[in-house]
């Protein structure tokens, strides 16, 4: 079997798409190091450990060793022994736990950089510690200076409800106040209505809609967003050095729970630029994978878009590279924007204060538009990717990328990406099968929005949410990941990026309430495991150098202080790790 095809075998079975029975010849055992290996000595060897190597024969190793920033030979410490010299750094590690470095296949590290120089998150549960949270701003900030509540959604608060205007007043009157849901909902406390012109009740916004209470009072604005950003001063531009120094600290909390490359799910090249250039200072401890967001509806449109990048598909290095290009097709389930194969009916309409129950939520492009779009991306070459949440969207992208597929089949290899897809039915399984087709999906989401979706949605629509196991068993890889935002604490950031944690969600399928929505979501430990590093690692084409254990793979790895593959379930989300190793350099230690 030639190197291609074993990888391949490899692949296959690693994504569940082939069965364990059906490779015949499997690949060499690992514990063999390579023919340079046995004369040369490793650089780094890690011994007395319990490594999860996640290699096509789901093997355990104790030893790994590791030269020029990647994995040379993997297997006992007898085996590793020799390959030990005067200067290899030797790490005994007393039965730990080793696992691939985790991929991070969903964040925004800039933007949480830059975030991180003007505000500090605060991750709120209830209306009471947001207005606790206003008031310790308020005495911070000079009076008559916005406050504006940090972003925490509806679905997350205890009350899940918008807070009222009375509420914030009853916080602050001395600042005026915003709280905003993203989705263009926003409420303010009534100096802030004030501000805004609208206290009378004929006052009105030139681009939003005023919900008023019974007396008159303003409630809550629907769009508006030009008129309210207007009023508050833009954040201040941070020197270039202030921002690199922040994006390095947030790739070290990334590095200090055992995530070794990310996804930039919406850059542009002047942001991956910033990777660059810590790359470039030897400040860059995760490996990079930029993803390219436009808005172009036309053929045309989109070739300007790619001539305007000035980057060749996947072009960079095994530390920052290019990926994907990504449009927006449909909202979100925080803010009542997801796109339905149903109507809202009146329960959602009155939690997303919408009006009509006919709505069945937002569509940003049509399947002709979409069509245009992914021909066009793959006829320059690109991978896609579509930020969709609800099952009627995914549906729509499917529908569109088949069209494409029936003229140029070969899209079927580009591994055609759906961020988010909450909701797979045996329809969007079946397609996303055919069509070869990857997805990256959230598990804190589903830890801290599934109860509150089974209530407003019904038991039904929580079963399916990140429904890991449907794609798992149609052999559609997944990828888990955190949509990491805002906020700098690896457990109560906005999301949450601790792969621990998701690793418990998919093992468990417990919310933060304890609620379990859909045993049959459930992932058996290896599989979960896949979703952080071996699955993600497919989605940029890097299944050859990242997500295993193996040799010729680039040395990335963590050191758990506990046993993930027998610890009991609970412990999961409490492991922690002690160190994290990129091309065999140690980026972290406890
Ligand atoms: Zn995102």
């Amino acid at each position: 079997m030639s190197p291609r095809t074993r990888s391949l075998v490899a692949l296959l079975l690693g994504c569940g798409l082939l069965s364990s029975a059906a490779a015949v010849a499997a690949p060499p055992d690992t514990a063999t190091p390579a023919p340079s290996a046995k004369t040369q000595k490793a650089d780094l060897a890690l011994l007395g450990a319990k490594v999860v190597t996640l290699d096509a024969k789901e093997r355990t190793a104790s030893a790994i060793a590791v030269r020029d920033g990647k994995i040379i030979a993997v297997g006992t410490d007898q085996e590793i022994e020799p390959l030990i010299g005067g200067s290899t750094e030797v790490l005994r590690l007393e039965g730990k736990t080793v696992v691939p470095g985790f991929i991070e296949s969903h964040c925004h590290a800039v933007g949480v950089a830059r975030g991180a120089l003007d505000e500090t998150y605060a991750e709120l549960t209830s209306i009471a510690e947001m207005q606790d949270w206003i008031r310790r701003r308020a005495r911070e900030l000079p009076a008559g200076r916005w406050i504006e509540v940090p972003r925490n959604e509806i679905t997350r608060l205890k009350e899940r409800r918008f807070p009222t205007p009375a509420e914030l007043d009853a916080a602050c009157t001395t600042h005026p106040v915003l709280y905003n849901s993203v989705s263009n909902k926003w409420v303010l406390n009534s100096l802030g209505f004030e501000r805004l012109g609208v206290m009378a009740p004929a006052g009105k916004l030139p681009d939003g809609e005023l919900l008023r209470a019974a007396d008159g009072k303003p409630l809550l604005v629907r769009g508006g967003t030009k008129t309210i950003r207007a009023l508050i001063p833009a954040a201040p531009q941070h020197p270039r050095d202030e921002v690199l120094s922040s994006l390095a600290e947030v790739l070290e909390r990334y590095n200090s729970v055992g995530i070794t490359s990310i996804f930039e799910r919406a850059t542009d090249p002047q942001n991956l630029e910033l990777f660059r250039e810590l790359q470039e200072k030897g400040r860059l401890t995760t490996r990079v994978t930029g993803t390219f967001r436009f808005s172009a509806k036309s053929a045309e449109a989109v070739e300007k878009y790619v001539a305007g990048l000035n980057l060749k598909p996947g072009e960079g290095d095994e530390w920052v590279k290019a990926g994907p290009l990504k449009i927006t097709v449909d909202g979100g389930i925080h803010w009542g924007t997801t796109r339905l194969t149903e109507p809202y009916g009146p329960k959602r309409i009155a939690f997303y204060r919408l009006t009509d129950p006919e709505y069945r939520g937002e569509q940003f492009y049509t399947v002709a538009e979409m069509q245009t779009i992914f021909a066009t991306a793959q006829r320059l070459g690109w991978q896609m990717s579509c930020h969709v949440t609800g099952d009627e969207g995914t549906l729509r992208v499917l529908e569109a990328l088949s069209r494409v597929a029936a003229d140029a089949p070969e899209v079927k290899q580009r591994r055609f990406t759906l961020i988010h897809a909450y909701f797979p039915s045996p329809e969007i399984l079946r397609q996303c099968a055919d069509l070869g087709v990857c997805v990256d999906t959230q598990g804190y989401l589903y830890y801290k929005d599934a109860d509150v979706l089974a209530d407003i949605y019904g038991t039904q629509w929580a079963e399916r949410f990140i429904g890991l196991g449907d794609w798992v068993r149609a052999g559609i890889p997944v990828a888990l990941n955190s949509d990491h935002m805002i906020g700098l604490d690896p457990d109560h950031a906005m999301n949450s990026f601790n792969p621990l944690l998701m690793l418990s969600i998919a093992v468990t399928r417990k919310t933060l309430g304890g609620g379990i929505h859909g045993e049959r979501q459930k992932l058996n430990r290896l599989d979960a495991l896949r979703t952080v590093t071996l699955w993600p690692a497919r989605l940029s084409f890097d299944e050859d150098r990242l997500g295993s254990i193996e040799p010729g793979k680039l040395a990335d790895l963590a050191v758990l202080d506990g046993d993930y593959l027998t610890c009991p379930e609970e412990q999961i989300a409490r492991l922690r790790v002690e160190r994290t190793i990129v091309g065999g350099r140690t980026v972290y230690k406890r």
